[in-house]
């Protein structure tokens, strides 16, 4: 793949809608598409840039469609080459047909990510920017848009290049004096560095920190809700779901299968997961549901165990209680509209786990569950921060500079040599530039906009 030829793919959705761009992006662009776009009185290459003009495309002498064409001369565009937009009808076929004329004029079809890719080996966007736009796009609640937006405007680029100038400092300071004795003195040094290189890795932590709650509250939280048979588990993802999805029944034990579902409950987003009832069953196919409500608890986020609250709890739903220790969970006496026949109060003291009165069919005391789930993880305190980190790649990075800045640490407090110290400050370094894309080689790139959508 040529990095400077003229690249060309339908920028908007498939589906058929008011407007569809087709976006071409190259040096010679503007030139390559003159001969489709026939506006009044000039030639798309005496355009004035950042200018909309209206204008027909035609091809082959067939009239394709009116279009509003716009020219962007680098570097000062998306991908910081010349770019022409052509604001089509958004009929798929429509854009398709037009597309096809571009790439029969001498363009080549992008791959996927391409534009954000070409914006990045073009210095516009640094890596963790061009993710950012990723996330955006895909961004599922509030929060992901704040922070990839956030992301994209450089606030996570700024905090990483800051912590790798100082790493890089120190690291030099050590390098001149190996090298310069006779100028540069390393009597002392290490107690002098080493409150700077705690700031530093502090700063990581927090970073690391905020990444926990921060990823569960962007790419959403994964909740198991477990029960016995006929609590009523299906009913209330329903009522979470907000419409019918796993079969209600009477008969005990028909939830065999987990499902799993997203719902937002204003700026909480739920991965729901329903399982079968835990309980000792002869049935073969209703024991893999027990064994799938055990690995649903231990991959969840979050346990909802329901019980029914208009009866006494039986000794299964205590069981199911010691399965969720170790883990956030709610306990929620469902039928509440019946009537409840136990106290919440007293099942909380008595259970160890903080327990709401509910009713999955009329919706009552869910509102303070949700609320109860945004204050366990933190939801406010985790919108304040200035820099909030949600990317995976970016998470193990950060561990990787973490690691490397205690071996500096432990070299330093063991006495060790200089150098050793320079290795593991280089180490720290580098994993904080990989976020960045600094020293980023061409498979890491690859995989990255790979994974992009098709215009983007
Ligand atoms: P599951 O086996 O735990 O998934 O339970 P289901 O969701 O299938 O519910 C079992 C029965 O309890 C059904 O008849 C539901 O209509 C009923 N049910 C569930 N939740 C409530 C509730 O909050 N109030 C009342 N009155 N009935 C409920």
């Amino acid at each position: 793949m040529s990095h400077n030829d003229i690249i060309a793919a339908i920028s908007t959705s498939l589906t058929p809608g008011g407007i569809g761009i087709i976006r071409v992006s190259g040096e010679g662009s503007p030139a390559l598409c003159a001969p489709l776009v026939r506006i009044k009185g000039l030639s798309l290459e005496e355009a004035e840039p950042n200018h909309l003009y209206y204008g027909k495309i035609h091809s082959e002498g067939q009239l394709l469609d009116e279009a509003l064409i716009t020219l962007m001369r680098a570097p000062r565009s998306y991908t910081a080459e010349d770019t022409v937009e052509l604001q089509c009808h958004g009929g798929p076929l429509v854009l398709q047909r037009i597309l096809e004329a571009v790439l029969q004029a001498g363009a080549r079809l992008a791959e996927p990510g391409e534009f954000t890719k070409r914006a990045f080996l073009n210095g516009r966007l640094d890596l963790s920017e061009a993710e950012a736009v990723m996330d955006l796009i895909s961004a599922g609640t509030d929060l992901a848009k704040q922070t990839a937006l956030r992301q994209l405007q450089g606030h996570h680029s700024a905090k990483i290049r800051d912590m790798r100038g100082r790493l890089l400092e120190k690291s030099a300071y050590i390098e001149a004096a190996l090298d310069d004795p006779e100028h540069y003195s390393l009597q002392d040094y290490g107690r002098e560095v080493k409150p700077a290189l705690m700031t530093i890795r502090e700063e990581i932590r927090e970073l690391l920190f905020s990444s926990e709650n921060g990823r569960l509250l962007a790419e959403g939280i994964a909740v198991a809700i477990v029960g016995r048979p006929n609590v009523g588990k299906s009913s209330l993802l329903n009522y979470l779901l907000g419409f019918e999805r796993a079969i209600v029944t009477q008969i005990p034990g028909t939830t065999r299968d987990t499902i799993e579902e997203s719902c937002r409950i204003g700026d909480l987003l739920l991965r729901l997961a329903d399982t079968a009832g835990i309980r000792d069953s002869e049935d073969a196919v209703e024991r893999i549901g027990i064994e799938r409500s055990r690995e649903a608890i231990k991959e969840a986020d979050l346990v909802l165990l329901l019980a029914d609250g208009s009866r006494p709890l039986e000794e299964e739903d205590e069981a199911l209680r010691e399965l969720c220790v170790g883990k956030p969970a709610l306990l929620l006496l469902n039928k509440a509209d019946l009537g409840l026949a136990v106290s919440p109060e007293t099942e909380e003291k008595r259970l160890d786990i903080p327990c709401f009165a509910v009713s999955a069919r009329t919706g009552e005391g869910l509102d303070r569950v949700t609320e109860h789930i945004r204050q366990m993880f933190c939801l406010e305190e985790i919108r304040r921060q200035p820099v909030l980190v949600t990317n995976l790649r970016h998470k193990a990075l950060l561990r990787e500079a973490e690691q490397g800045l205690d071996l500096v640490l432990d070299s330093i407090d063991k006495q060790m040599p200089e150098d050793f110290w320079t290795i593991d400050l280089m180490g720290a370094y580098r994993a904080l530039g990989l976020i960045i894309g600094e020293e980023a080689g061409e498979d890491l790139i690859n995989e990255i906009f790979g994974k992009f959508c098709m215009g983007k």
